[in-house]
C-alpha cells in the first residue's frame, strides 16, 4: 500500500469512528507521527494535505522544523522533554503532549514568561500505572492540581495517555475512559477547562475517538500500513 492509500484509509477510519458516536471528524485532530518516517515520506504526506505532525525526540523535531520551514507544518512534541531542551523547542511547537512532572511544568512556565510565549501543553497521565511509562499517576496529578492551576504563563489545555499495547483494542477502552473521567473531575474542580484529550495510536485510535479523543497520534499504520 502507498502512503497516499494509507492516508486516505486512516482519514476514512477516523470519519467512521466519529460517525459511530455522533461526532464530526473536524472535532478530531489527526497528528501524523513521523518519528520513524524518512523525510521523503514526510514530504509526501504534506503534499497530500497533512498539516499536523508529531515527533517524539526534540532534536529530530527541531531539525525537521528547520528543514520543512517553507511547508510550515503544525508541530506536536509527543515524547519526553528534558528541561535543557525546552528553550529550543518552545518556539517551534504548537502543542507539547508529554509534560510529565511539576518540575517540568514550572520550568516551562518560567521560560514562557522570559520568552513572552504562551505555550499549549497537555499533561501525560500513566493511567494504567505501567512501570515503563512516563507520566503522572492520577493520584499525583490530583495532589499537584492547585499548583498546576497557578501556572499563569502556560495554557494547560488537556490530558494525554499512551495505552498499554494490546492485540485487541477493546482492552484499552477502560484506559481511555479513565482518562476522560479524570479530565472531567479535574475540570469540575477548578478554572482549567481541559478541552483536549490526546489518546489513540495506530492500534487503538478508533477506540480513542469513541471515548472522546480530540487528538489521535498515528504513525506506523500510515507509513507501514499496519
Ligand atoms: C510513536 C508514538 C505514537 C504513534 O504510534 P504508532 O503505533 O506508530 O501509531 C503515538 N504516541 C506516542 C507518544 C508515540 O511515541
Amino acid at each position: 500500500m502507498s502512503i497516499a492509500e494509507n492516508y486516505r484509509n486512516v482519514r476514512g477510519r477516523i470519519a467512521k469512528a466519529c460517525a459511530r458516536v455522533g461526532r464530526e471528524p473536524s472535532e478530531v485532530t489527526f497528528v501524523a507521527v513521523t518519528k520513524y518516517a524518512p523525510i521523503d515520506a514526510v514530504n509526501e504526506l504534506i503534499a497530500l494535505g497533512q498539516r499536523d505532525l508529531g515527533e517524539s525526540r526534540p532534536q529530530q523535531l527541531a531539525e525537521r522544523a528547520e528543514l520543512l520551514q517553507r511547508e510550515a507544518p503544525i508541530w506536536h512534541l509527543i515524547g519526553h522533554l528534558q528541561r535543557n531542551k525546552a528553550r529550543k523547542i518552545l518556539p517551534l511547537v504548537s502543542l507539547i503532549h508529554s509534560v510529565d512532572s511539576v518540575r517540568l511544568l514550572e520550568a516551562l512556565d518560567r521560560l514562557a514568561e522570559e520568552m513572552d510565549l504562551r505555550p499549549r501543553v497537555l499533561l501525560e497521565v500513566n493511567v494504567a500505572g505501567e512501570e515503563s511509562k512516563e507520566g503522572f499517576e492520577p493520584t499525583e496529578l490530583r495532589a499537584a492540581w492547585t499548583r498546576i492551576e497557578k501556572l499563569s504563563r502556560l495554557d494547560v489545555c488537556g490530558l494525554m495517555t499512551m495505552a498499554p499495547y494490546a492485540e485487541d483494542p477493546e482492552v484499552v477502552r477502560p484506559v481511555f475512559r479513565q482518562l476522560r473521567e479524570l479530565r472531567d473531575e479535574l475540570a469540575a474542580s477548578g478554572p482549567l477547562r481541559l478541552p483536549e484529550l490526546s489518546m489513540g495510536m495506530s492500534g487503538d485510535f478508533e477506540v480513542g475517538i469513541e471515548e472522546g479523543a480530540t487528538i489521535v497520534r498515528v504513525g506506523s499504520v500510515l507509513f507501514d500500513g499496519n
